[in-house]
């Protein structure tokens, strides 16, 4: 098995990983619903993609969780 003939430096790893940092998240307004959202995806918030409305998000919430999530879209258009 090969074997590494010098040590690397300190210096030569931290330049190495110098390019390894995360960037920050990108995030976009939703086109409906004004919330800030990852992009090229549904919005999680209004289920909106591209002017269409692709997923509903009320779909499988009770009557009293409806209503606010209701409130909630209607009151940021
Ligand atoms: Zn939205």
């Amino acid at each position: 098995m090969g074997v590494p003939a010098r040590h690397h430096t300190r210096s030569r790893t931290n330049k190495r990983r110098s390019h390894m940092a995360l960037k920050p998240l990108n995030f976009i307004k939703c086109s409906h619903c004004k919330e800030m959202i990852m992009p090229h995806r549904v919005c999680p918030f209004c289920g909106y993609y591209k002017e269409k409305e692709v997923i509903d998000v009320l779909k499988g919430l009770s009557k009293k969780e409806k209503k606010l999530k209701q409130k909630e879209i209607e009151k940021k258009d």
